[in-house]
């Protein structure tokens, strides 16, 4: 391309939850259907360095890209809808931000200056996002965080000053607000969008275009309203209504005219856009021939945010099958032995996904008892897959009282434990671990390489025999007790390539019996559905029919 790079900033107002990711994310996808090449960066007001150490209940999925970076879930959105290629430059913290001006100032490096907001930090924000403009055509930048919230104050005012920094040709500003409809008075309500722009104006923003989020189409005369009030052009305000399907946002914006508006204001001649695919998806997705029911059997079931990856990926497993997946959630808290049969014999799959901390540990362990002697097809993820370890350990190979140091450290068998020291490809170190590591980013983290087992369930999956996976744990399978399990019929079918982590283990005598270290959904994409993921829902479809036809 023969322009500069361009900036577009999205901030969002009123509240959150408007689904300000989503929106940057379909953006994005929209642009790329364009020809353009793009990238997208979260920038959070919060001072965790990054949401590595937060509870999701308090912040939703912790989303790891290739670079074992721990990002915000939005990340995850972002590589689902398009081509980007993500890694620890595309989401940045106030604590990140603050941490490197931090480091720089205790070097010397200011040379006895004052230390100030402006310009040291906005400064090291604009540089953060001039960070991954190398490359692309078009920079999509999200700022977190709600207009009129004092800790994002500093983003907004870096994004301010970065239009008269690069030239305002090359900047826009898109602005998320809520037109909602209020039933007594029978008409939807554009004042939270006037004060929202107010707000954004008052610092010296003035937005280029208004996403209004909305349960209904808005008429040219709210338009106008409130393009009047918001100094913008009536195409300029975007209806950003809800959809039955989050792939079906990129075909609304679309059809809204915000790609075209997009390119227009940014001055970039590019062909017109291709949604071919996108339409097939949604189409898919809305006329499924079949459907399946998945228990999710987990301790973060309440918020749906916390396995946001997870519910996405056995959404692609099941387009790829032509299915409908249904998810229940099971909380692991409130299972165990007598209430198995109850709780999951209506499920065509069982899956435990990845978690932290003791809490509804036995629950899960009964899950895939169950899953495992009732050969319904069963996914373990992360800790599922460790548990399916213990649980394989202890009714089966015979070790009882079999588990994970983790929740364990006298148990007799520590199938899972903590590996002291193990070779990182990354950083082509041997790494050290023990209980007393800092909690923060000292995990294994990001893309590994895996060796598929050839006729293992995972190669039939994969059709591959080496994998990269993307990790996020602490413990790992313990070596010593592995040719025990293996005789007691366990299958380990996935393996570093230097032989020592265990990374898949699965069940012959099962239809469908997985565990795996990593986490596979973070590299599902609704085109491009993760394998493991469409041989399960696979084997889900066969059960039930096979159930159905008892
Ligand atoms: N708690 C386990 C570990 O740290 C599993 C982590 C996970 O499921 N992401 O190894």
């Amino acid at each position: 391309m023969h322009f500069p790079t361009k900036f577009i900033f999205i901030t969002g107002g009123v509240l959150s939850s408007l689904g300000k990711g989503l929106a940057s994310a379909a953006i994005g996808a929209l642009l790329e259907s364009r020809g353009l090449t793009i990238t997208l960066q979260k920038l959070d007001p919060y001072i965790n360095v990054d949401p590595g150490t937060m509870n999701p209940f308090q912040h939703g999925e912790v989303f790891v890209t290739d670079d074992g970076a721990e990002t915000d879930l939005d990340l995850g959105h972002y590589e689902r809808f398009t081509h980007a290629k993500l890694g620890r430059n595309n989401n940045f913290t106030t604590g990140k931000i603050y941490h490197s001006v931090i480091t720089k100032e205790r070097r010397g490096d200011y040379l006895g200056g004052t230390v100030q907001v402006i310009p040291h930090i906005t400064d090291e924000i604009k540089q953060s996002i001039i960070s991954v403009a190398n490359d692309v055509d078009v920079v999509i930048a999200e700022v977190g965080g709600t207009i009129g919230d004092i800790e994002s104050l500093p983003f907004q005012e870096a994004i301010r000053q970065f239009k008269s920094d690069v030239g305002k040709e090359n900047v826009l500003y898109v602005h998320l607000t809520l037109v909602p409809y209020i039933s007594t008075a029978g008409e939807v309500k554009t004042k939270p969008t006037q004060h929202s722009v107010k707000e954004l104006r008052s610092i010296g923003i003035q937005p280029d275009i208004l996403l209004c989020r909305t349960d209904r189409f808005l008429s040219k005369e709210i338009k106008s309203k409130i393009a009047l009030f918001c100094n913008v052009d009536v195409d300029q305000v975007i209806t950003a209504k809800d959809v039955e399907t989050i792939y079906e946002v990129p075909l609304l914006f679309h059809q809204e005219g915000l790609d075209n508006k997009i390119v227009a204001l940014l001055n970039i001649w590019t062909r017109a856009p291709k949604l071919g695919r996108w339409k097939e998806l949604v189409e898919k997705i809305k006329t499924p021939k079949y459907s399946v029911a998945i228990a999710v059997v987990g301790k973060y079931i309440h918020l749906k945010e916390s396995y946001k990856s997870l519910n996405e990926a056995l959404c692609h497993g099941g387009i790829a099958n032509d299915c409908k997946v249904n998810l229940d959630f099971v909380d692991s808290e409130t299972i165990d032995e007598s209430n198995c049969r109850e709780r999951l014999g209506q499920a065509d799959g069982v899956l435990v996904p990845g978690g932290f901390g003791a809490r509804g540990i036995e629950g899960k362990i009964s899950a895939i008892r169950f899953a495992r002697e009732e050969k319904i097809p069963f996914f373990g993820i992360c800790l599922g897959m460790q548990m399916t370890v213990v649980e394989y350990a202890r009714h089966v190979a015979g070790m009882q009282g079999a588990h994970s140091t983790e929740f364990d450290e006298a148990t007799p068998f520590p199938v899972i434990y903590l590996m002291k020291e193990w070779f990182d490809y990354k950083s082509q170190k041997v790494q050290q671990r023990d209980v007393t590591s800092h909690k923060g980013g000292t995990m294994r983290l990001g893309a590994y390489p895996c060796v598929v087992k050839e006729g293992s369930l995972a190669h039939q999956a994969y059709r591959n025999e080496e994998i990269s996976e993307r990790h996020r744990h602490r413990y790992e399978f313990n070596n010593d007790l592995k040719e025990r399990l293996e005789e007691a019929g366990l299958v380990m079918s996935g393996i570093s390539p230097d032989g020592k982590l265990v990374e898949i283990v699965e069940m012959a005598d099962h239809p469908w019996f997985l565990g795996c270290q990593f986490h596979p959904e973070f590299k599902s994409r609704p085109m491009d559905p993760h394998p493991l993921f469409v041989s399960f829902i696979k084997a889900a479809i066969d059960y039930k029919n096979r159930r159905g036809g008892e």
